[in-house]
């Protein structure tokens, strides 16, 4: 068989959370749209996710799945608990990550078994890259975020600014990293802040050192979107590093960008009844990614906040444990009267589509990359409202680089449960990117709409960046 018959095969080894696993699976599409196969290795319970958002893909043939056992009750995790969605508090990610290690063994021996050209393993895998050395083939990481947020954290830690400010409020500039951006010790993560070392702050290290030496990185981003960071990705770290998204527009079909993640709450066709019923730009979307759960005076904040601003709405709720028993976590009456102007979903939205819907005007994002960039490809404005992981430079990027948002005020890294804003603040920010001061921002945005369309067509930037991605794969393969 000559080598231009030989097809590629690539391992896809997705971390087990929604916001790493959909646009690894939009990845596996995109691959396989160009006849490449792809196998994503995954857990039981994390597969039937992906069986349902690759149901309805045409070409799925080319995309199998080979699933490992989790070791849930290995690493004192609940029977059941497979992804990081499930775990029951933040007290328990030590034992999420200590599972996901003592998936190596399996792992190798799947991947000595079934000897795929390339594996694009995630950042929270960085043993991947030995195991990927002893077979022969090179890993390339997906870390799911910006080069604009890569660029940041890597001269954040090479350089350490945040040890020479008096306090944890002064800002200080982000070295080397274009633009002149300032943040602040409050914006980093604790283990940064408080300069301790302890088993997370040890593998965070890990994983930015195996970036450093494996093949190169995959980007959900698209070159005219951030180029200056693209370039000093590439220039001043020295990485290989291929743009080709943004990946959820791999999506055509109502059913492919509905059945992303998890069973939505609500019935599609009811969805999109309510936004045609709206006018255009005129609703926000309210929505915290797949893992942020507030408690119920933030809750309240965010509904008096929406009510104040005077727009109509759709807003995703996901409720901490002590909110999911107590049912009053809404101002009295406020359903009632929010009838016709506010949805409430309580649960998982189909995201992208209710994004994409003329009628919606406006976003209020934790900025999880995912979100970011599916509000820049949706061309709306955002109110940013970061939470923890990476959201403070994502924050950046959209509010001083792109300028097409507006934050609320967030102070204060704090995962999972966020810092807390008044209903004041919601209301102001909403109202300055639906009002006359959001027009700018909107113009931008549509830009931006545009390019990110263009850049996944066949003439776009991440279009001919997978073509050289690809052809260099092979050259290295075959
Ligand atoms: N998402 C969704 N419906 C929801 C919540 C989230 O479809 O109700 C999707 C969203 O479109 C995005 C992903 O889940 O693709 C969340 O990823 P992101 O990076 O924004 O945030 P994370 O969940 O990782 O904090």
């Amino acid at each position: 068989m000559g080598s231009e018959d030989r097809q590629l095969h690539i391992f896809m080894f997705p971390f087990m959370a929604h916001g790493h696993m959909i646009p690894m699976v939009d990845m596996a599409k995109l691959f396989a749209s160009r006849g490449i196969k792809i196998t994503i290795v995954t857990t039981p319970l994390n597969s039937i996710s992906f069986s349902k958002s690759l149901h309805n893909y045409s070409a799925d043939s080319l995309i199998q799945l080979l699933i490992l056992k989790f070791p849930s009750a290995e690493a004192g995790l609940p029977e059941g608990c497979e992804n990081a969605d499930s775990i029951p508090s933040m007290d328990f990610l030590p034992n999420f990550f200590r599972a996901v290690s003592l998936l190596q063994p399996p792992f190798e021996e799947a991947l000595q078994n079934n000897r795929p050209d390339c594996l694009i393993s995630d950042m929270f895998f960085p043993w991947t890259n030995d195991v990927a050395d002893r077979i022969g083939i090179p890993r390339l990481i997906f870390h799911g975020t910006s080069c604009f947020s890569l660029c940041a954290s890597e001269f954040m830690r090479l350089h350490e600014p945040y040890k020479h400010v008096s306090s944890d409020t002064e800002p200080f500039p982000i070295p080397y990293l274009p633009g002149d951006i300032k943040l602040t010790k409050m914006k980093l993560p604790i283990f940064v802040r408080e300069n301790t070392e302890n088993e997370f702050s040890k593998f965070i290290t890990k994983v930015k050192e195996s970036e450093s030496c494996c093949y190169g990185v995959v980007v959900n981003s698209f070159y005219e979107l951030e180029a200056e960071y693209v370039d000093c990705y590439k220039d001043v770290l020295g990485r290989k590093a291929w743009p080709i998204g943004p990946l959820s527009l791999t999506n055509k079909k109502t059913q492919e960008i509905t059945q992303r993640g998890r069973e939505s709450a609500i019935d599609e066709h009811e969805c999109l009844k309510w936004l045609d019923s709206q006018k255009p730009d005129s609703v926000v979307y309210i929505c915290f990614g797949s893992l942020a759960k507030f408690n119920s005076a933030q809750l309240k904040e965010i509904a008096n906040g929406l009510e104040a601003s005077g727009k109509n709405f759709i807003w995703v709720v996901r409720k901490g444990k002590e909110e999911e028993e107590e049912q009053n976590w809404l101002p009295e009456g406020y359903e009632e009267r929010m009838e016709g102007t506010g949805l409430i979903i309580r649960g998982w939205a189909p995201q992208v589509l209710i994004l994409d819907h003329p009628s919606v005007g406006g976003f209020v994002t934790h900025c999880g990359w995912n979100s970011t960039l599916e509000g820049v490809a949706a061309g709306v404005p955002m109110v940013t409202w970061p939470v923890g992981a990476e959201q403070f430079y994502n924050e950046k990027l959209v509010t001083e680089v792109l300028k097409t948002g507006v934050g609320v005020g967030i102070q204060k890294w704090a995962p999972g449960v966020g810092d807390f804003i008044e209903s004041e603040a919601v209301e102001k920010a909403i109202r300055r990117i639906m009002e006359k001061e959001g027009e700018e921002m909107r113009k931008r945005a549509t830009e931006f709409a545009k390019k990110a369309k263009w850049a996944v067509g066949e003439e776009g930037s991440s279009y001919s960046n997978l073509d050289s991605l690809i052809e260099e794969l092979k050259s290295l393969a075959f």
